[in-house]
This record gives C-alpha cells, structure tokens and sequence, in this order.
C-alpha cells in the first residue's frame, strides 16, 4: 500500500464554498482513479490516497497531477504517535530515498499539542538518531540535500520529503459552466485550459468550412479537444458547419472587413448555442495585440455581438507563454500540425485593424444574419469526448 497526501488549494475559501469545492475535488479525483485500485479519504482538510497496488504509484500521481484544486501531492508513510516508531520510519525512509553520503535536516510541524515533544524536541531527537544509525548522513540546517518533514497530527504521524507539484486552481464543475471556441490554433485549446483551471465546466465549439479545410483539420480537432480530457474528463465538442457563411461574407463584404465580420458571426452563434447548453460564459483565445482582428478597436466590435461575457484568458500573455503552456498541457504538438484552419482560407492580406462599430453594422446589412445564423446551428454535430481510461 503507497499512501499520498493531497493538498488542496484557495485555503482562504470558507463555509460552503469550502464544502463545494472539497465534494468536487473529491468527485474528480475519483472520476481520475476509478479503475485503480485506491480508497479516498477526507481527513482535516486533506484527502488521502490509499493505494493499494503499487504498481500504479506513478499512474496515480500522473493523473492527479492534471486534477484543479490539488497544490501538491506527497507520498506518505502514516506511523503511530510513539516517538520510537516514528525515528525507526524516519531512518527507513532515508535509507530508501538516498544511498550515497548526503546532508538533511528535519522540519517537525506538531499540530496536535498532546504528543510529548515540541517541534524543536522531535528535529533534535530524530535528527541525531538519524546520525547515529546512518555513519553516511550528516545535518546541514541551510542547504540540506534532503528535508525530512514530519507531521504530527491527531491520530498519526506522517512522514515525507518529496512534493510532486499539483495543477493548482479550482476543482473543474464549481464555477459553473462556459462554451470556449475552439480552432485548431495553439492558442485557444490554452484558454480553455486556463478557464478549466478557474473550475470551469467547459463545452467546445469548432467552426470547419468543408471542402475548404480538410477531413484532417477536423481531426486535429477533435484530438485537441481530447488531449484536454486528462485535465477535465468528458468534454462535449460541437463542430458546426461554416462554409456558408464564410461564402456569404467573402462574395458581399469588402475584403478588408471579412475577419471582423466573420468573428462577430462565430460569436453570435456561440452565444446562442452557449445558452441553449446552460453556459454562462463564452472562451476565446484571443489575446492583445497578437494580429489585426485582436486590437482593442477590433475587440470591442466583435464583442458587441453577444450577450454573454466573454473570458479572453490569454490576454496578457505573450506568444512565447502560451507555447510554453500548451506544450506543458499536451496540446502544442497537435496544434502545430500543419492543416489549414477554415479562418486562414479566405484571409484577406489587409484586413482592417481599426473597425467600427458602425461601419461593421451598416456593411453586415448585406448578409441574412439571422438564416445564416439558423443554418449553421442546424448543421452542427456533437461528438462526447472522454479520457481513455
Ligand atoms: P488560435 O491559436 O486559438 O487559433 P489565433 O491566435 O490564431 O488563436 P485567431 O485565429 O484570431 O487567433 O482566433 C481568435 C480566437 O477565435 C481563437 O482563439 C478561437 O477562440 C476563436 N476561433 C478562431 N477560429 C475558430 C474556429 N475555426 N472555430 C472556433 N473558434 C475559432
Ligand atoms: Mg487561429
């Protein structure tokens, strides 16, 4: 049996939102282990992960690492409240992290009063007992290869020394739910990521304009999607057809207006879909400044269209930062594949940077907003994406 420590994140949290995030930590986490063989416990304010075969410890420590709401994971060893139990567990975790001659300190915390020895007691008794059994150890308090932490709690000890680094943020499913529009770029599969992070439901919805993009850009897609399940296990992709549209708006709109204006239909249908899902919210991949159609100007003309808001988590991030992200998510390689997204087809080489609002509006005149609109929702499928595990 391995046993870890979960810790949670947002301490500041209270009363019922403390409840509300622990039941979905705690839901997800076993969402993510079902087929291990583990028991999860709750105990003052930490989960415990008993797992009996060992064999999985760094299955179960991947997929945790992916869990919202965990800060850190450490592997445990639990022993009684009896000083002499605990310097013989300490000497065989020693013995079994490190072989060559090595520095330490030990870093007590008592939480629990009763236990006879203060936390200075315990780092000088265990600290020179360590000495005494391992001739190759020595203590170094500043810069020690190696801290032994050890907890005394209520009804044991805990023992540890490694941090495995978890995802941090909220539990996925205690923000309420949002619809992010996904390409097949590297930036927005990020965003989603970061609104999953914030505890997130997440739908997904992809515009492709068949023939023009490729069976394989729809692919990519939907592997995009389902690399993002490690982090939130099912997620429901809607993959609307586009073409029309981008038809419409390429033979009655001057070309320099086409991005806008085709943003702002990818909006309005989001939003309506958004609504009929119970999202709350719409994500994009947006960020500031990075092309023509993410000025400020454009921005706040694409946005005129929907009622819902829209979170842009990338905004303030460079491009560099977001590749480091979706490189660390797992999504950077499939968004690099080279199929062509249904925007880059009908690009036009001089789009305007500095739209207006009433300019957009009177030149979108042309176009039967609301039949297109009602078409392209009609034409969406919706595939169920879930982790292979
Ligand atoms: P990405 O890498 O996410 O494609 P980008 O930097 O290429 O972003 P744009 O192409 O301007 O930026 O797209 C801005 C945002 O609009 C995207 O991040 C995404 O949220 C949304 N979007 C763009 N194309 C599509 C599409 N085909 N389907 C759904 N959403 C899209
Ligand atoms: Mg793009």
């Amino acid at each position: 049996m391995k046993l870890l420590l979960i810790r949670i994140g947002e301490v500041a949290l209270k009363g019922n939102n403390r409840r509300t995030f622990e039941n979905a930590l705690s839901r997800n986490m076993h969402r993510a282990l079902h087929n291990l063989s583990v028991d999860i416990k709750k105990i003052y304010g930490r989960f415990f992960v008993y797992l009996y075969d060992e064999e999985h410890f760094y299955t179960a420590i991947e997929r945790l690492q992916k869990i919202f709401g965990i800060v850190s994971i450490s592997p445990v060893e639990n022993v009684p409240l009896d000083p002499a139990k605990i310097q013989e567990k300490a000497v065989e975790v020693l013995l079994q992290s490190i072989s060559t001659p090595f520095s330490f300190k030990v870093e007590a915390r008592r939480a629990n009063k009763n236990f006879p020895l203060t936390s200075p007691e315990i780092n000088q008794e265990i600290g020179g007992y360590i000495l005494n059994q391992i001739p190759a150890s020595k203590v170094d308090v500043h810069n020690p290869d190696l801290i032994l932490y050890i907890e005394i709690r209520e009804e044991e000890a805990y023992i540890f020394h490694h941090f495995y680094p978890g995802a941090k943020g909220l539990p996925v499913g205690v923000s309420g739910k949002a619809l992010m529009l996904l390409s097949g770029g590297i930036d927005s599969p990020v965003a989603g990521w970061m609104g999953m992070k914030r505890g997130l439901e997440v739908e997904a919805l992809h515009f492709h304009s068949f023939p023009f993009t490729s069976e394989r850009s729809r692919e990519k897609v939907i592997d995009i999607a389902q690399s993002l399940t490690d982090y939130h296990p099912k997620i429901t992709l809607h993959i609307a057809g586009f073409t029309e549209i981008q038809k419409a708006i390429h033979t009655t709109c001057p070309q320099s207006m086409g991005v806008t204006i085709m943003r702002r239909m990818m909006f309005r249908i989001a939003d309506k879909l958004a609504k009929k899902r119970e999202c709350r919210a719409l994500i994009s991949g947006e960020s500031l400044g990075q092309v023509a159609s993410q000025t400020l100007e454009s921005i706040s003309v694409i946005s005129a269209v929907t009622e819902l808001p829209i979170f842009r988590p990338l905004i303030g991030l460079d491009k560099q930062e977001i590749i480091n992200n979706a490189i660390q998510i797992g999504t950077y390689n499939i968004s690099i594949r080279p199929y062509e997204d249904c925007c880059t087809v009908f690009l036009p080489r001089h789009p305007a940077i500095r739209p207006d609002l009433e300019h957009t509006e009177k030149i979108e005149n042309n176009l039967d907003i609301s039949t297109l609109i009602e078409n392209c929702l009609n034409s969406i499928e919706t595939i169920t994406l879930q982790t292979s595990y």
